[in-house]
């Protein structure tokens, strides 16, 4: 069982976010405004949903929320460490609000948090290169922000949090949900696979699993708020139960969320191909709530390159996972991830990726360049192919996927789609953009008053990565 943080410590933060709140409030009425917070996050579904969390507790504060760095009292940046050019972006920013700083006399607070900072030797290049941050936190210290913010605010030298840990539990840390419709609920933290490229067991610890009585009570209050479509979160659904007492595993836990009143939509991920079981395809098949959607990374198409990657499967058992769910699920929609130009890949081995795509007809991919991450197994390989080669056939790759994407959008025309709408499109406010049960984007022409609702919505043109409609009703 994972360490879980107790109610004593959790109220340690509470005391602290109310010591913020005071010298806020103070501000407020000394400045005739209130304290502006602006958060920045990089990379993936788990940091968004961590931002949620830290903004939770900044609104506790009593800080407002501004999007611009350069109206902010506090700027906290939530990065990531799986690609370097996510980390260029960071020490880019971090560059230009030294400038803004100095401009202000000091008269700010900048924190950095998350992955990127996990990471010692990074930890150490912020001390020594940009001392004008104030406040470095790692993943494992999220919990602690309040405390550390506070001394962070009242200390003339720079606080450093990166405890290393194996990772814990924190319940009931206040979060301020993007969407009042759609939330991330996280369901484990941390990963145990090792796969050779990866930086996020280092810096996200070892699989932890929250208990499902706490995973339905967080869902059984975000309905009460409006909530409809909840989506589980973990690094490796799949391994979901394993370190718990009691009886559970992921395709279980899908069921009981299934139970909930007022949950419309349940989709998850990510899934590790080695750990995808014919129960959660059950349960898939079998609970009415369960999107027919799927994230199912492949990363590459060749057995020997998988061996590289220690991704624990084969080419075969991967495609023979993909015919079970298809015959299951036959409008299943899947996504995956690949990396191309691995090192020791070969134009032969990525042409066993290009058949794999051609072979699932993916409905999407997110395809990387590889990134070498410093401790990792796979940053001591060779390469084999040129950068010319690599970006050549990232390209392909594209091409490939676009064509399948778009073949497969095709097939939407003509079809009533169910949408939940998210929101104005950002191309066009007079248009409304929500997904379907399958997860694709479909733009059309409505009412503001239709955000958050469910509506049927007939599909007139398909894009490459999105699907225009109007109103059927
Ligand atoms: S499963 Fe592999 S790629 Fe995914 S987080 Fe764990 S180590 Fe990284």
């Amino acid at each position: 069982m994972a360490e879980v943080i107790t109610k004593e410590q959790m109220n340690e933060q509470c005391s602290f976010m109310a010591k913020i709140k005071e010298e806020n409030n103070i501000f407020a009425i000394t400045h005739g405004r209130e304290r502006r917070a602006c958060t920045k996050t990089y990379g993936c579904q788990q940091n968004e949903n961590d931002t949620e969390r830290i903004r939770g507790m900044l609104k506790e504060c009593g800080f407002s929320f501004v999007d611009d760095e350069e109206e902010a009292d506090l700027v906290i940046y939530n990065t990531c460490a799986v690609r370097e050019n996510a980390e260029q972006k960071v020490f880019g920013r971090l560059g230009i609000l030294k400038h803004i700083k100095e401009e202000r006399h000091g008269d700010m607070t900048i924190a950095v948090c998350g992955c990127m900072v996990q990471q010692e030797h990074i930890a150490k290049q912020i001390k020594k290169v940009h001392n004008h941050v104030d406040l470095v936190f790692g993943t494992h210290a999220l919990y602690r922000m309040p405390k550390l913010l506070y001394e962070a605010m009242h200390r003339k030298k720079a606080v450093f949090d990166i405890e290393n840990s194996d990772g814990a539990i924190a319940e009931d840390i206040p979060t301020m949900h993007e969407s009042k419709y759609q939330a991330w609920v996280s369901v484990m933290f941390g990963c145990n696979n090792f796969c050779s490229y990866c930086i996020v067991p280092y810096v996200r610890g070892r699989e932890r699993s929250r208990k499902s009585e706490d995973i339905i009570n967080e869902i059984k209050e975000l309905v009460k708020g409006g909530c409809s479509e909840i989506s589980l979160l973990g690094q490796n659904v799949n391994s979901y139960g394993k370190d718990l007492d009691e009886d559970i595993d992921f395709a279980k836990l899908l069921r009981l969320v299934n139970e909930v009143e007022g949950v419309e939509r349940i989709r998850f991920m990510t899934s590790h191909p080695k750990d995808l079981s014919d129960a959660l395809i059950d349960a898939m098949a079998e609970c009415d709530k369960v999107c027919h959607q799927l994230h199912l990374p492949f990363q590459a198409g060749n057995d020997r390159v998988l061996r590289e990657m220690n991704r624990h499967y084969t080419r075969d058992e991967y495609l023979e996972k993909i015919r079970r769910i298809k015959k299951k699920i036959p409008d299943i929609f899947l996504s995956s991830d690949v990396i191309v130009g691995f090192p020791t890949e070969t134009n032969e081995d990525f042409e066993d990726t290009i058949k794999v795509i051609e072979e699932v007809e993916f409905d999407h991919i997110y395809s990387f360049i590889y990134s070498r991450r410093e401790g990792t197994p796979a940053a001591k390989l060779d390469f084999v192919l040129t950068d010319e080669e690599i970006h050549k056939n990232f390209n392909r790759l594209l091409e490939v996927q676009n064509a399948i994407s778009k073949r497969k959008n095709d097939a939407y025309v003509g079809t009533v789609q169910t949408v939940l709408v998210e929101g104005k499109s950002i191309k066009d406010e007079n248009v409304l953009s929500g997904r379907c049960d399958s997860s694709k984007i479909v733009n059309f022409k409505g009412s503001p008053d239709l955000i958050g609702k469910y509506v049927k919505v007939k599909v007139t043109q398909a894009m490459t990565w999105s699907l225009n409609g109007e109103l059927a009703e």
